[in-house]
């Protein structure tokens, strides 16, 4: 068993000179180098009184440096506990007190809302170095002997559906599920990545570093999205691990053509569902056909469109990576449903967390007795064994009895010219149990009317998934992964029919 860090040490004997880091002035930092930050990281740690087990949160901008401080935990047996920079007061309150971290690294500026927890050692690191945590003056060498089961990380899930569960990941996950990457997309050390992601969410860190650092590759490591950037550095790149809306947005820059993506090898999206129209737009434009995959903090990646021997279908997450179970069950029994019937995403597999950091109970609820996952996604698999995500087990409407997939009813009212986005939930109703409610945003300089809707859609749906009400807002509510909150919606419109 090698870990993330043995893998990394050992590209870094391997090619100590090779630029792991390329920032955006062109400047590089080397593997060698990082390794040397890593050593003294993890001497100030120790000097901090960091134990095996013990939790090191990181709450920092991008830096080649917050990479360097989540090598250091795994070097020293700790659990690296990554926080989104969007969080603030009281949410940050809630992860120390619930994580109880030995040390929060945070930026010098916010050192001072941090100095009143007991117990907590709390180190600074700004974007350019600066701050307390690099001031060891010699590095720490040893390497603690993790073994699989060990913890590696504690990585909080987006709070879509609810308040974060801190899920724990031992060394075992990340490595498997890495593995399970580099084969199946044929990442190696050839290849230089387009890294715009957050380092604090699984996809920036456990898919896009890991892999990169496993592999011994590069990476152009930018501090967030930029469409014009990242289409200056396609010359330059190979693959480019994206979110949904970085598509939309470099569709909508001229910009990308076929030419300025002709060095490239790989786009991936993931973390939401991909468009189908957005899929289709840009191979027509570039000639790539993006690859989704679909993945969650408890379990890493899970399923992917294929690299090689098949085709990319759009609107499907493709089919488990090796070593992975995926099954479909019914929502009440829990008994596998026929092919094509949508039903309950299950997982199981070495890239399979160990349980919610803290709470047991919760952790019971979502295992099945022969070690499957309950992932809260609902989903179906298709002719060809492609699995697609409908949506969200707790957003599933309820109506007269009926299910009403709210994916299916959004695609309908956003194809009308002058909405922009759209969200369908259910709120409570005296006959139906729950009636389907659509938010809309219009268009920009839009104003639609809700029977023009209703009529828009009438053809296309159901009489029983058309919703019994429309209502109209600016923007829908998002949590800081830029997901949509369907749980603030619900309560906003609850009072519509009761
Ligand atoms: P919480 O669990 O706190 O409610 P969350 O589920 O949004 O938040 P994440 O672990 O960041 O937290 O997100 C995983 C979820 O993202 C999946 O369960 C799934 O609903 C969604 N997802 C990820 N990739 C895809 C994809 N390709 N297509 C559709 N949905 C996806
Ligand atoms: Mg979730």
């Amino acid at each position: 068993f090698a870990s993330i860090y043995q893998q990394f040490l050992r590209r870094v004997e391997e090619d100590p000179h090779k630029a792991l880091f390329i920032l955006p002035e062109g400047q590089t930092v080397s593997y060698a180098q990082t390794l040397e930050t890593v050593q003294r990281i993890a001497a100030q740690l120790i000097e901090d009184g960091v134990k095996p087990g013990d939790r090191v949160a990181m709450q920092v901008e991008k830096s080649p440096e917050a990479i360097a401080l989540y090598l250091a935990a795994l070097q020293i047996g700790a659990v690296f506990l990554p926080l989104n920079t969007a969080y603030t007061g009281k949410e940050m309150d809630y992860f120390i007190s619930d994580a109880t971290p030995r040390v929060l690294v945070c930026s010098p500026e916010a050192a001072a809302d941090h100095q009143h927890r007991d117990s907590l050692v709390v180190e600074t690191l700004g974007a350019q170095r600066e701050g307390t945590l690099l001031r060891a003056e010699q590095g720490h060498t040893d390497v603690y002997p993790a073994g699989p089961e060990d913890l590696a990380s504690i990585l909080y899930t987006s709070g879509t559906t609810g308040r974060s569960k801190g899920a724990m990941l031992t060394h075992q996950n990340l490595a498997s599920n890495c593995e399970a990457l580099l084969q199946t997309w044929e990442y190696t050390a050839e290849d230089t990545l387009i890294h715009a992601l957050p380092i604090f969410h699984i996809h920036g860190l456990f898919v896009a570093a890991n892999m990169t650092l496993a592999a011994g590759a590069s990476m152009h490591y930018l501090p967030k999205f930029d469409a014009d950037q990242i289409i200056d550095l396609f010359p330059r790149a190979t693959v480019l691990m994206g979110v949904p809306t970085f598509y939309t947005r470099l569709l909508k820059n001229q910009r990308l053509t076929a030419e300025a993506c002709a060095g490239m090898r790989l786009f991936v999206s993931g973390s939401a569902p991909l468009l189908a129209s957005d899929h289709q737009a840009f191979e027509q434009r570039t000639g790539h056909a993006i690859l989704e995959r679909y993945g969650m903090t408890e379990t890493g990646m899970n399923a992917t469109n294929p690299y090689t021997g098949g085709e990319r279908k759009p609107g499907t997450v493709g089919k488990p990576f090796p070593g992975i179970t995926i099954r479909v069950v019914d929502r009440e029994s829990g008994k596998p449903v026929a092919d094509g019937e949508v039903g309950l995403v299950e997982v199981h597999g070495p890239n399979v967390f160990s349980g919610y950091w803290q709470m047991p109970e919760k952790t019971a609820e979502e295992f099945r007795e022969d070690g499957f996952f309950i992932t809260g996604d609902l989903g179906r698999f298709d002719q060809d064994g492609y699995l697609c995500i409908v949506g969200r087990d707790k957003d599933l409407v309820i109506s007269g009895g009926f299910n009403v997939y709210p994916k299916e009813v959004e695609e309908c009212i956003d194809a009308h010219p002058q909405v922009q986005e759209s969200a369908v939930i259910g709120v409570p109703h005296e006959d139906f149990g729950e009636a389907v409610v659509a938010v809309v945003v219009p268009a920009p300089g839009q104003a639609p009317e809700s029977q023009e809707i209703l009529d828009f859609i009438s053809e296309d749906l159901a009489r029983f998934k058309q919703p019994k009400a429309v209502r109209f807002v600016e923007a829908l509510p998002r949590n800081v992964m830029g997901k949509v909150q369907k749980v603030a919606l619900r309560q906003q419109f609850a009072d519509l029919f009761t």
